[in-house]
């Protein structure tokens, strides 16, 4: 079995141990005769997975009592529509970051329930930098103030938490949740997919303080609303079963890890092996400003892009793969989430300076 270095942005590398640890109990889950995915979601052992991966979130975010976890479904995407169903709460308006692709996806579907206010935006320079406080233009009447607190696409990190006021901050948190330690009492909610850097597709995590919890426009779905969900333990309906299970197991690892703090230390080296190689050389290009890099998504274009489709299948032929940048962007991405060993970007900077010497 050959295991290739997989660059991809999501559903993304899982780890290893993970995956194996997994293998040995598809069968028989603990002696239960079963696998995971043939368990009843209300019989004691999926209860008890379940409940176990919900307590090491919440120790590894060091998630305060005032808040729930839902695990829900839906992907981030569906999050787009269930926070202002949600938090809207009467008010007619709601304060949106624009800096990126997934942040104008989040806006567009916000504005089928409010209306929109920009706060602030980075599409003046096409996305390549987090627009800083001091330029945020924010209304104390709006109903929560949104932002995409990295962005998967463009590689844009935000590297401080913005200061809303009394105006609960919502932030997508969806490609780096996990990555480093997060002050979640500053956020009303927090929500994620699962594919980046957590576990299978399928499974979505919402945060969500207790006050801004039973509020929703009369016509949500019940499945979308955060009541209904908080009220019935994420169990209203089948929760995803196995894709709880697998990221239940990804939060023991990265406890095994040393957690989130540990996490940081180890990403922020796994970055600078990469960003410190873009930065001297002149034959990559690194497009986003140095202090809004993202640390797990690390896009990059080649100064020559009439060798990237050669650029890519040496890549290929060297077992890197899903270094292709993303269609709305172009050139090349590399996301490095946790389970990325610093040997895989190692290998990759390898590679890459091989590539230069020989076409630079
Ligand atoms: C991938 C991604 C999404 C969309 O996630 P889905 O789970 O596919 O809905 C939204 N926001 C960010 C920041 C993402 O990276």
């Amino acid at each position: 079995m050959t295991r290739i270095i997989n660059f991809s942005a999501g559903p993304a590398v899982l780890p290893e141990s993970v995956l194996e640890q997994a293998s040995r109990e598809m069968l028989d889950w603990h002696g239960s005769g079963m696998s995971v995915m043939e368990m009843s979601h209300r019989g004691k052992e999926f209860v008890g997975i379940a409940e176990q991966a919900e307590a090491d979130l919440r120790e590894l975010l060091a998630v305060p009592a005032n808040y729930k976890v839902l695990f829900v479904q839906g992907g981030a995407t569906q999050q787009f529509a269930a926070v202002p169903m949600n938090l809207l709460r009467g008010k007619k308006s709601a304060d949106y970051v624009n800096s990126g692709e997934w942040a104008k996806k989040a806006i567009g579907e916000a504005k089928r329930y409010c209306t929109v206010n920009i706060a602030a935006s980075s599409e003046d320079q096409k996305f390549t930098y987090a627009p800083p406080q001091s330029k945020w233009k924010l209304d104390p009447e709006a109903a929560y103030v949104h932002y995409t607190s990295n962005e998967t696409i463009g590689g844009v990190e935000f590297h401080w938490v913005p200061d809303t006021g009394k105006v609960p901050l919502v932030a997508d948190m969806s490609s780096h949740m996990l990555s480093r330690p997060v002050d979640v009492a500053r956020y009303g909610v927090i929500y994620a997919g699962a594919q980046k850097n957590m576990g299978p597709a399928g499974l979505t995590i919402v945060i969500v303080r207790d006050d801004l919890i039973g509020g929703a426009l009369p016509v949500t779905p019940a499945m979308l609303d955060y009541k209904v969900q908080a009220d019935n333990g994420w169990m209203y309906n089948t929760p995803p079963t196995y894709a709880v299970y697998i990221a239940g197991l990804v939060f023991q690892w990265l406890k095994k890890q040393g957690g989130l703090k540990k996490m940081e230390e180890i990403n922020r080296a796994k970055a600078a092996v990469l960003y410190d190689f873009l930065d001297q050389t002149e034959f990559y290009l690194s497009p986003v400003a140095k202090s809004d890099r993202s640390l797990m998504n690390i896009p990059f274009r080649l100064k020559n892009d009439k060798l990237d489709e050669e650029f890519l299948k040496q890549a290929r032929q060297n077992g890197l793969v899903e270094l292709k940048g993303h269609r709305a962007v172009g050139g090349m991405r590399a996301s490095i989430y946790n389970a990325m060993p610093i040997d895989g970007v190692k290998a990759l900077v390898a590679y890459m300076r091989d590539f230069q010497g020989k076409n630079g």
